[in-house]
């Protein structure tokens, strides 16, 4: 998990703004959300980008737009040195294939009449790249390598506990045999003792298969088992990015610095200071002036109000915004 590795995926100036549909009754009220508003970041091969943030911090926004599954508004995600936004529609069918998507709920986009050897075959044959006797062999395969039966193949997707399902998403993903996989919150629905077991899948395949993720959490005790990188994101900006390290033992950023606080730690002779953040956060249609953060920042000044931070770098590969670092 090197920190210096080519770039495989390269996001910059990301903008991804939204007509605000809750405004509704102000029918003239042509707000906008920026639900992503100028973000950048590079991910090297074989690395984790951990994506953590609150809701609607815009986590799933800029996955879905690292793998064009949106239009953005502005900005270029440079995959492998190409823009995938000025790709013609048969190289991002080639694309395609090298990117997946894990979600959240798997269960979801499982047809509940399609056997699950069939779902996690699916792909293959949409793509015509094996006879359905390779399909089979290849599907066992990955159902081995992802921890699930062979018997489980010809079974139905209600029979199938959270974990189990969010190993045949999983499955789904890898049999495609891509470069970079997406994971959108992929153990939020899941028990703890469940979530520890599909994050050492997910690392155990990236050994095996050399795959290289965008993992995304709002849970930093999450991220933090598996991200080699971790960008802080607030109100469709990030506020603090670096190694896992950086970000977890040095916390620069008040908002990282109380999104940890509230993380247990499992030393109970350890005692974090909690920091509590005043107020909810802010109605991203309308967000604060200055600093995003300073509604809520113990530590606000004046400045604060008025003018927004940039990204700086603090020390090599970390960047904060905030005026107090
Ligand atoms: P997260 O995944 O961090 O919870 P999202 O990317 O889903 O955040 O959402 C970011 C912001 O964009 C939120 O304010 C959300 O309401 C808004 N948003 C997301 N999708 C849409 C959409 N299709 N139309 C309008 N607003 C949207
Ligand atoms: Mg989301």
């Amino acid at each position: 998990m090197s920190l210096t590795g080519e770039p495989l995926l390269d996001v910059k100036n990301l903008k991804k703004y939204y007509k605000d549909s809750s405004f509704s009754l102000f029918k003239n009220d042509h707000s906008v959300v920026k639900a992503v508003d100028d973000v950048s970041f590079t991910i090297a091969k074989g690395e984790t980008f951990g994506l953590v943030g609150e809701s609607g911090s815009g986590k799933s926004t800029i996955g879905r737009s690292v793998l064009r599954l949106t239009d953005i508004t502005d900005g270029a995600v440079i995959y492998k040195g190409k823009n995938i936004y000025q790709q013609s529609k048969s190289e991002l069918r080639e694309n395609r294939k090298n990117f997946q998507f894990v979600f959240q709920d798997p269960f979801s986009s499982l047809n509940p009449r399609i056997r699950i050897g069939d779902a996690i075959g699916e792909a293959l044959l949409d793509h015509g790249i094996a006879s359905k006797s390779e399909i089979r062999q290849k599907v066992l395969e990955i159902m081995d390598v992802c921890g699930l039966a062979p018997y489980h193949i010809d079974r139905f997707p209600h029979e199938f506990s959270g974990g189990q399902r969010q190993r045949i998403g999983i499955a789904r993903a890898i049999i495609m045999e891509p470069d970079f996989i997406v994971a959108d919150e992929p153990v939020s629905a899941l028990d703890v003792s469940i979530q520890a077991q599909i994050i050492n899948l997910f690392i155990d395949l990236q050994e095996k298969k050399h795959l290289t993720y965008l993992f995304i959490s709002h849970d930093l005790s999450v991220v933090e088992h598996i991200a080699s990188k971790v960008g802080v994101l607030y109100l469709g900006s990030i506020m603090e990015m670096g190694s896992r390290n950086q970000v977890f033992d040095n916390p620069l950023h008040p908002y990282t610095q109380a999104l940890l606080s509230a993380v247990p730690i499992p030393d109970p002779t350890i005692k974090r200071q909690r920091i509590l953040l005043k107020g909810d956060i802010p109605n991203p249609a309308t967000p604060p002036s200055g600093c995003k953060f300073h509604t809520r920042c113990p530590w606000a000044i004046e400045k604060c109000k008025e003018i927004a931070p940039e990204l700086k770098e603090t020390e090599p590969n970390h960047f904060v915004a905030c005026h107090l670092v």
